[in-house]
């Protein structure tokens, strides 16, 4: 296998640290991100590389450059690396998180794990490849893209839906795959196959209103409100428990009873109490629909008896779970009785929980490949708990899969730790391991 090219490492490794400090931070409002100015500089990376632009909103502007296959039998692939941040609390950084300094072989910075880490060695792969005099087999897309932390409304949601020919895919590789983490029986190394759906609603409940000074026997929203914050705080759907998951309990630390009872969809409900609190919170979600209450805004005046309280749920499908499913959850839940005096609302544009299939040419690639930078390590496919792009592409039946190469310097639980964390930091190895990556793959289907 080849080895990552210094030459190129360092190109990354430049990238990073310029994309970095053009804090591209995309807290949601619509003049945060400016994602343009990043698109600015990947212009310069790829300026000998035929590119279009697309800006549904000012700034927030999106590139796609295409390197031409010389196979047109060879599958089209999509590298897609957003090129917004979350926000920082710059207090609890050791470094400046906006200063993407080269300290002791780490690159420091909000977005050196998620994702600019990937974003750049995608466009110095894609540049290399143009620079190449034999074209790659496969005709090979780099989107720059904006808006993702945002919930891609955008950025990937608006391209897959107004400029579809221009990302139009055999295989879209992203964020989340690529970390190796040690276990008692073996490395492992996780790609993304999965991720959950999004069904966040608003329930709107209603109440009489009536004077504060007589509660007795009053019709009070807020009252209402509580008990139905109480029922969904305790509502635990059936379990779907896929292979998936399976693979995952095989990596746990755990003895035989309690590994056993976790497969079991019956008993993982108490199971889940025995673990750790690190390792359940993901545990639980990633095999159940979740519902947390997080927003409640109601009453007006002391003295009055509110007669509306709304409450936004983060309502998350894993995948099996169709968002249609979500109201007859809801019901379960909160119970008819009480149903009878909540209205339920959206909140956003919903996205249905996604999977690709693993008995494909490109994840049988991808596993070769993180296969030989691991040797002895299985590679497994896992579910993304929260959001990422990759769920537009699945939702037009475009496999796509959260892949990447990192170093041993990000196993999966640090990887967990610096992703949208304080002290985010990437080592060079791990730049230099996805830019091979992205090389090799543009080549390595014409096996
Ligand atoms: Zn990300």
């Amino acid at each position: 296998m080849p080895s990552p090219d210094p030459r190129l490492t360092g190109e990354t490794v430049e990238l990073l640290q310029t994309l970095i400090r053009n804090a591209c931070v995309n807290d949601g409002t619509a003049a945060s991100g400016q994602e343009e100015r990043n698109v600015a500089v990947l212009d310069d990376v790829l300026a000998e590389v035929p590119r279009e632009h697309f800006e549904p909103l000012p700034g927030r502007r999106s590139v796609v450059a295409t390197v031409e296959g010389r196979d047109p039998d060879a599958p089209t692939i999509l590298l897609m690396g957003h090129t917004d941040v979350v926000p920082v609390s710059p207090d609890d950084w050791r470094e400046d998180p906006f200063g993407g300094e080269l300290i002791d072989g780490e690159v420091w910075g909000r977005g050196a794990v998620d994702m600019l880490n990937l974003t750049t060695s995608m466009a110095v792969a894609v540049r290399e490849l143009a620079n190449r005099p034999e074209p790659p087999r496969s005709t090979i897309r780099f989107l720059g893209v904006a808006d993702e932390e945002a919930g891609g409304t955008w950025g990937a949601g608006w391209l897959t839906e107004h400029a579809w020919e221009s990302v139009a895919s055999d295989y879209v590789l992203t964020e989340s795959g690529g970390m190796p983490f040690d276990t008692p029986d073996g490395r492992r190394v996780v790609m993304a196959t999965a991720e959950k759906g999004i069904g966040w609603r608003k329930l709107v409940v209603h109440g009489t209103p009536g004077h504060g000074s007589m509660p007795y026997g009053a019709d009070n929203a807020l009252v209402t409100a509580a008990e139905v914050v109480r029922r969904l705080s305790t509502y635990l759907p059936a379990a779907r428990l896929d292979d998936r998951w399976r693979a995952w309990v095989r990596t746990l630390p755990v003895d035989d009873a309690l590994r056993t009872a976790l497969l079991d969809p019956d008993r993982i409900g108490a199971a889940l109490a025995e673990l750790d609190p690190k390792l359940s919170r993901y545990c639980h979600a990633v095999t159940h629909t979740t519902f947390s209450p997080n927003v409640v805004r109601g009453g007006n005046k002391t003295n009055i008896v509110p007669d509306r309280v709304e409450l936004e749920v983060d309502i998350r499908t894993v995948p099996g779970v169709a968002d249609a499913e979500v109201e007859a959850m809801l019901h379960e839940a909160i119970g008819p009785e009480l149903m009878g005096r909540v209205d339920i609302e959206d909140l956003v544009t919903r996205r249905e929980a996604s999977s690709s299939p693993t008995d494909t040419p490109m994840y049988d690639l991808l596993r070769r490949r993180a296969e030989a930078v691991n040797p002895g390590a299985e590679v497994m496919p896992w579910t993304i708990v929260g959001g990422t792009d990759a769920s537009f592409f699945r939702a037009r039946g475009v496999p796509s899969y959260g892949a990447g190469m990192f170093s041993p310097a990000v196993s999966l639980p640090e990887f967990a730790l610096r992703f949208h964390g304080h002290d985010e930091r990437i080592d060079v190895d791990s730049l230099g391991l996805s830019t091979q990556l992205w090389l090799d793959l543009a080549d390595g289907l014409a096996d």
